[in-house]
């Protein structure tokens, strides 16, 4: 049973900034700046523990989901937003300016010349991987490209069903996922690449993604699996309580 003592564990996106105590780099800007843990702390009367929801989305796949058998994993949350965590021997690794596997604000890879400058971002960059791979992004896409305004699912399912522009931007939208995640094998090489997110569950995407990465990564060969989150949309929360028992042995 849980004793008020015992504190609760938050999945949020962003990160706790080390410098100021405040969230910072969530793409829920609102939070930007807000002490989201004390606020959290005062209201539930209850000590509050907040990591970045990549992460904890990581942890959970690392722990008992679809890379339960890797060593070193890497999660992408494909969603309103681009994340990405890191987690090694099934311990996450927030690190040292807790920003550890954020290659959504990065510049989208190999850009082509349509894709430059690339459509500003939150972050105050332009051209972010995350301007290109979250799911408005891929409805941009498909208005700019079609003129009507469809949701990243709906889209998927218009692919299938016979619609050419809604198939042209999946296609774009695999290969740029593939130049991106080419990327993180570069620098981390991890045994395995879990994807989550509501768009990792189009299945589409995974079709022929593995050879896409294979041809951008710096490797002759390239066997690193690239699967879809086994835990479902609530993989995130689901590795904040498991955050609890590992921080605590
Ligand atoms: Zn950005």
């Amino acid at each position: 049973m849980i004793s008020v003592a015992e504190p609760i564990w938050i999945a949020s996106p962003g990160a706790i900034s080390k410098r100021t105590g405040l969230i910072k780099n969530s793409n829920s800007t609102g939070l930007n700046g807000k002490p989201l843990d004390r606020d959290l702390a005062e209201r539930l009367g209850r000590n509050i523990r907040l990591e970045n929801d990549a992460n904890c989305f990581a942890l959970s796949e690392a722990v008992d989901g679809a890379a339960a058998d890797a060593r070193v994993v890497f999660g992408v949350i494909l969603g309103t937003g681009v994340g990405g965590g890191l987690v090694i021997d099934k311990t996450t690794i927030a690190g040292r300016n807790r920003i550890a596997g954020e290659w959504g604000h990065k510049p989208l890879p190999w850009p082509h010349g349509e894709e430059r400058p690339g459509p500003p971002c939150y972050c105050g960059k332009t051209g972010c991987i995350e301007t290109f791979l979250s799911g408005p992004a891929l409805a941009r896409e498909y208005r700019e490209r079609s003129g009507k305004t469809l949701l990243a699912e709906a889209i998927a399912t218009a692919a299938q069903t016979g619609d050419a522009d809604a198939a042209a931007c999946l296609e774009r939208y695999r290969d740029r996922l593939a130049r991106g995640l080419a990327t993180v094998i570069d620098l981390l090489d991890p045994d395995k690449i879990v994807l989550g997110g509501g768009l990792s569950n189009i299945a589409q995407l995974y079709e022929g993604l593995a050879a896409l990465v294979a041809g951008y990564a710096f490797s002759d060969a390239i066997d690193t699996a690239i699967v879809r989150a086994a835990n479902g949309d609530s993989s995130g929360v689901r590795g904040a309580a498991w955050l609890w028992p590992i921080a605590s042995t």
